[in-house]
């Protein structure tokens, strides 16, 4: 994300502060409560679309060693941005890939057995004992060995011989409801599972797993979304600080008459004569089309001078238009600040108002923001 993206504040469409110190927070709060267990952190998708490099090195500066990426790549870089770290790659290991997880000292989490012998090959001509976790199944049905593959690998002799088993994990479908039976239905599997292996660290909790209690911590927590401020449960309030602020500023402020249309295909209608502020962020920003109005659970808004303003019309690739009509005439004015996403408008309200999720949202921001990392102030 970071490469892409160097855009001067006063050359960008927005500016988008990150809050490192909300970021270290959000770990050192899960790292607390997740004691006896070892706090990591899923730092995937350039750190869900926040950036990686500034997120990892500020995770590491407050104590965070283990960190979880989706792709090799992606290890590369942690390992750049934290060299001392332990770097688990969670989509396994694909033919070929072994040299370049040697290479960086990145652990694939192997889930299928031919993922095991790629790595047990790899380790045996390498004449090297390279740590790796081991991915089992145990209710999502997503990627990880089935119990039938458990028992096989357990029953080789020399299943363990020629690779480290650093970690035995498992992966939560339904974590984000405390409540739901299945959590202890795969936290049960997992034990089962875990008892046919080598005794080694167990992690099977996630963001939201790490709300489920002792049970679940296991050795290692791997939380993602709430470090970074998204709302670990589908059901109740958020206990996260926001990490991700975005500003925007009015380029035009228009007054239309009632009866006048806003935006492409002419969707929505002036009720009352209306001020219209335009902001230059659009859904090749993140501002998901979805939040066009009439929005599903909306409406979806911005914040202005302390008032909520909503959108009207239709979101287009790089514009918004908002409803400023009941703002304070004050701040209704080309260049003022806007309040696209952070304390007020939370990711979690337009995850809501846009039919998704805060991951989905956070990973969409995309790269015509200038990034701002660091406290608020500079924003
Ligand atoms: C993404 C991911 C996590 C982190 O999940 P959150 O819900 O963001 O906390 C943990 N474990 C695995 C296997 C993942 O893919």
């Amino acid at each position: 994300m970071r490469e892409d993206n160097n855009i001067p504040a006063e050359r960008a469409g927005g500016v988008l502060c990150i809050d490192l110190t909300a970021l270290q927070n959000n770990w050192k709060q899960l790292a607390k409560m997740s004691e006896p267990a070892e706090c990591g952190a899923a730092v995937k998708a350039q750190c869900y679309g926040i950036g990686l490099d500034e997120s990892v090195k500020a995770l590491s500066a407050v104590g965070c060693k283990t960190y979880f990426v989706a792709l090799p790549d992606e290890g590369r870089q942690v390992r750049e941005a934290a060299p001392d770290a332990i770097i688990y790659v969670l989509c396994g290991l694909l033919s070929g890939q072994a040299k370049f997880y040697e290479k960086y000292d990145l652990r694939p989490a192997l889930a299928t057995p031919t993922q095991v012998s790629e790595w047990q090959e790899f380790c045996k001509t390498q004449n090297k004992k390279l740590p790796a976790a081991l991915h089992i199944e145990s209710g999502i049905n997503r990627l990880g060995l089935t119990e039938t593959q458990t028992r096989l690998l357990a029953k080789q002799t020399d299943a363990f011989a020629y690779f480290k088993l650093t970690l035995v994990m498992s992966h939560l479908a339904c974590g984000d409801t405390p409540g739901d039976l299945k959590n202890e239905e795969q936290r049960q599997k997992f034990d089962q599972m875990r008892a046919l292996l080598p005794d080694v660290p167990a992690s099977l909790s996630n963001s939201p797993g790490a709300f489920l209690g002792r049970d679940f911590a296991y050795d290692m927590v791997r939380p993602g979304i709430a470090l970074y401020g998204g709302n670990p449960f589908s059901d109740r309030a958020n206990p996260m600080t926001s990490v991700a602020h975005l500003y925007a500023p009015l380029l035009q402020v228009r007054d239309i008459c009632a009866g006048e249309t806003v935006g492409y295909s002419a969707t929505w209608t002036a009720k009352r004569d209306t001020k219209i502020g335009i902001i230059g962020a659009g859904y090749r920003d993140g501002i998901s089309r979805a939040l066009s109005s009439p929005a599903s659970n909306g409406p979806a808004c911005v914040f202005v001078g302390g008032h909520y303003a909503p959108i009207v019309g239709r979101v287009s690739m790089d514009l918004i238009t908002v409803d400023l009509t009941d703002i304070p005439e004050e701040f209704q004015h080309e260049g003022q600040k806007v309040e696209l996403m952070g304390r007020n408008i939370t990711v979690d309200d337009i995850a809501r108002w846009s039919g998704t999720i805060a991951y989905d949202v956070l990973t969409s921001l995309g790269s015509r923001y200038a990034r701002v990392y660091s406290g608020l102030e500079s924003c």
